[in-house]
C-alpha cells in the first residue's frame, strides 16, 4: 500500500472491453469514515499491534504481512467481534451513491484491505447489497482468529493483501473513491478518482483526474458531474480519451461545494 512501492508511470494502456463503468468504492476511512480495523485492533488485539502498523507506516513492512500480523493479536470471540462490529457507523450519503450510480448504469463495488466480517455485517446492518471484496478473517476457536488473503496476488505491485490493483485493471472502465495509501494503485488506472486524504495528495502529485470530497454526498455531486460531462465517452477509451474535468488543468480538481 506503500506510495513507495508504486513505480514511475507506465503509457497507457488499451483497457479490456467493457461495457459498463465501475464505481470502486474504499471501505476503511471512505464508506466507513470511522477506520473500523483501527477501531476493532484497539479494542481486542494486544498493544503491540501499533508497533506492526507503525512498522508498516514506515514502508519496512507490506500490508499484507501487517495485516496478517494485526488479525492474530484479536481476542474476541465471534459475538464480542460483531458486537463491536454493530456499533460501527456509514457514511449516510452512500444511499444517495448507490442511486446515482443505479439511475446512470454504472456497478459499484467495495474493495477494502480489511476484514470480510466488518464489510458484511456493515453492509447488512445498514440494508446495503454491494458486492465486495476484502480479506477473509478466520475464527479459529474461542477468541482466536487468522486472516486468509483470497485477493492477494504474487505480482501485486504494492505487495497489498487484497490487491486494489487488480481490481482496477480488471474493470474496463472504473471511478475511484477513497482516501489512503490501499487505494494509490487503483487510483493509477481509474478513469477518474473522488479522493480526500492521502490519496488526494498522490492525485495531484501524478496528474491524476480527480475531484475531492469531504462524505458521499459530495461524492454524490462530483459522480454526477463527471457523468455529465463523459456520458458519451467509451468505457474503455485509451488514456488521452478517458474523459475531462474541469479541475485538472490546475491538477487539483473542485473543492467541493466550490
Ligand atoms: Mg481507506
Ligand atoms: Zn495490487
Amino acid at each position: 500500500m506503500s506510495a513507495s512501492h508504486c513505480p514511475v508511470r507506465r503509457p497507457p494502456r488499451a483497457a479490456p472491453a467493457k461495457t459498463r463503468l465501475v464505481a470502486l468504492l474504499d471501505f476503511d476511512g471512505t464508506v466507513a469514515p470511522d477506520d473500523p480495523t483501527d477501531r476493532l485492533l484497539e479494542r481486542f488485539a494486544r498493544p503491540e499491534w501499533r508497533a506492526v502498523e507503525a512498522e508498516w507506516q514506515a514502508g519496512r513492512m507490506t500490508s499484507r504481512e501487517c495485516m496478517q500480523r494485526q488479525a492474530v493479536m484479536l481476542r474476541a470471540t465471534p459475538d464480542q467481534l460483531d458486537a463491536e462490529i454493530g456499533t460501527i457507523e456509514i457514511d449516510p450519503g452512500i444511499y444517495g451513491f448507490v442511486s446515482l450510480c443505479h439511475q446512470r448504469g454504472v456497478d459499484i463495488a467495495i474493495v477494502s484491505d480489511g476484514f470480510d466480517r466488518v464489510v458484511r455485517v456493515v453492509l447488512e446492518r445498514a440494508g446495503l447489497s454491494i458486492p465486495f471484496f476484502a480479506n477473509t478473517l478466520e475464527w479459529q476457536g474461542a477468541n482466536r482468529w487468522r486472516l486468509a488473503l483470497p485477493h492477494a496476488r504474487a505480482d501485486c505491485r504494492s505487495s497489498a493483501a487484497n490487491c486494489k490493483c487488480a481490481h482496477g485493471a480488471l474493470a474496463g472502465g472504473c471511478i475511484v473513491i477513497g482516501d489512503g495509501r490501499s487505494d494509490f494503485c487503483m487510483a493509477d488506472r481509474a478513469r477518474f478518482v473522488i479522493a480526500k486524504g492521502t490519496l488526494a495528495e498522490f492525485c495531484c502529485a501524478r496528474g491524476l483526474a480527480h475531484a475531492s470530497f469531504r462524505n458521499f454526498a459530495d461524492a454524490t455531486q462530483r459522480l454526477a458531474e463527471w457523468l455529465d460531462l463523459n456520458a458519451d465517452r467509451p468505457v474503455d477509451a485509451p488514456a488521452s480519451r478517458r474523459g475531462v474535468w474541469p479541475g485538472l488543468n490546475g491538477m487539483s480538481g473542485r473543492e467541493p461545494g466550490a
